[in-house]
């Protein structure tokens, strides 16, 4: 495109020059996007063609008592009600004693497939004799993790089929997601297998099917506690709990049910200054594993409390990446005061269960929307141009009407104004 050649290589005044040159932009629209650079060096560093920082809002969710510890939890999201849908959700958990969780590893995967392999079954055997070769090679591409008390633990070779075979290793990245160090481990070990094996190696790369490092978070929940609009506690937690039934059988409410629980999720790992879409790829790779996509999370009655349970991969990192170079992730670290990364693991265990707590219990009594209306309502107001004050007049007279859309909330704003000028 006209303008654009060696775009990269400008520098980002240069980058936003051609924006207004090339008539893409207006004068007043390359303004905001200098405007909403707040940090331009930073932003420079972290993406190619950095030309501004696009922001989302940041909550703090409430209530979150983890493993006999209260936690304060920002919330990176632009989506209304998921913050008070964690808080609420964790409220309800925190009266029954809060959550417990456990993770029995905390370990990544990487991969090397090898193609065109002709005995499968004998090469497997061959490369599995290696392992302490390899494994030394992994080690030695990234000695200082070996130094921090990880690297790599284990060789694990899978047969793919059809001439493709999987080495796999797992590794111990400390406190980092570890997905660069993995990495630089990996094409050691390519290299070696293509050097002293002869193999053909397709590609090297970690897996984000993190399977070595599942965290549980579970709590238990006094049916009488759930009670709510006249339907005693024993027949919401029956009916939450077959809710969470339905997502094990119908991959239609299941995709539903986990985008849930990932709202709450994601939102706590881009806060963390993580990579949701690692934790994304996880997550739903997780929910297929038997071969059918199922709910995360699921919900039994068991005597007179509601027992609830998520498992799932959390691959986050307390250090590396973006982490260590943007303030705010390190100011939201500070909110949150988990010990480590295993610790902030268990907090988004808890804030995805407490989320879809929130959802499967306002489903099965009011519905979803009630809740999702008022905060709606406000976004609404905004999107017709309600400023300041006006937005909350907006808002009550749409929470008096049976219906609300942006046409009606714009007569609406409309009719307030004309009201304050006929004062004037
Ligand atoms: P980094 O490449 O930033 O590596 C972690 C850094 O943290 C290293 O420099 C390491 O130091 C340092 N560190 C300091 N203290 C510790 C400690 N206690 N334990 C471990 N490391 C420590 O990040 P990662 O390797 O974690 O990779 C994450 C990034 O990779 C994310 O930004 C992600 O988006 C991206 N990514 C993701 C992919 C995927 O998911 N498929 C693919 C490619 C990239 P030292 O160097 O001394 O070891």
């Amino acid at each position: 495109m006209q303008g654009f050649e060696k775009y990269y290589r400008k520098t980002w005044s240069q980058r936003l020059d051609v924006l207004k040159q090339e008539n893409k932009l207006s004068k007043k629209q390359v303004e905001q996007l200098k405007q909403n650079a707040v940090t331009p060096v930073l932003g420079d560093t972290q993406i190619e063609n950095f030309l501004t920082q696009f922001q989302l809002p940041e909550g703090l969710a409430l209530n979150f008592v983890i493993d006999g510890k209260e936690y304060l939890i920002p919330m990176v999201i632009e989506e209304p009600s998921v913050v008070a849908g964690a808080s609420h959700g964790a409220a309800i958990v925190k009266k029954a004693g809060g959550f417990q969780t456990k993770s029995s590893q905390r370990a990544m995967r990487g991969q090397v497939v090898l193609e065109n392999v002709t005995d499968l079954a004998a090469t497997k055997k061959k490369i599995e004799e290696q392992e302490t070769e390899l494994l030394q090679a992994a080690a030695d591409a990234h000695p200082s993790i070996v130094k921090r008390g990880g690297g790599p633990l284990a060789l694990n070779v899978r047969i793919l089929g059809q001439g493709l075979l999987s080495v796999d290793l797992i590794i111990d990245t400390k406190e980092a997601m570890g997905a660069n160090m993995i990495n630089s481990m990996l094409e050691a070990v390519a290299d070696k297998l293509r050097t002293t094996g002869h193999y053909d190696v397709l590609m090297a790369i970690l897996s984000n099917y993190t399977t070595e490092c599942l965290v549980t978070a579970s709590c238990q929940i006094p049916v009488a506690n759930l009670a709510k609009n006249g339907l005693p506690g024993l027949k919401i937690a029956q009916k939450l709990a077959q809710a969470s039934r339905v997502a094990q059988v119908d991959p239609y409410r299941a995709a539903t049910h986990n985008k849930g629980i990932m709202n709450g999720i994601d939102a706590a790992v881009i806060a963390s200054g993580n990579d949701w879409r690692a934790m994304e790829a996880a997550a739903h790779a997780y929910a297929a594993r038997d071969g059918q996509y199922r709910g995360l999370s699921t919900w039994e009655v068991v005597g007179d409390q509601l027992e609830g349970e998520l498992c799932l991969p959390v691959p986050v990192g307390s250090v590396g990446g973006s982490i260590g170079i943007v303030p705010l992730v390190q100011v939201n670290s500070a909110l949150r005061a988990e010990k480590d990364a295993l610790g902030l693991e268990k907090i988004i265990a808890s804030v995805g269960l407490a989320q879809n707590l929130a959802a499967l219990y306002a489903l099965v009594t009011d519905g979803i929307q009630k809740g999702h209306m008022n905060l709606q309502m406000k976004s609404l107001a905004v999107s017709v141009g309600a400023k300041e004050d006006e937005i909350q007049q907006v808002v009550s007279a749409l929470q008096k009407l049976p219906q609300q859309d942006q046409a009606i909330a714009q007569h609406v704003l409309d009719e307030i104004r004309n009201e304050a000028s006929e004062n004037e």
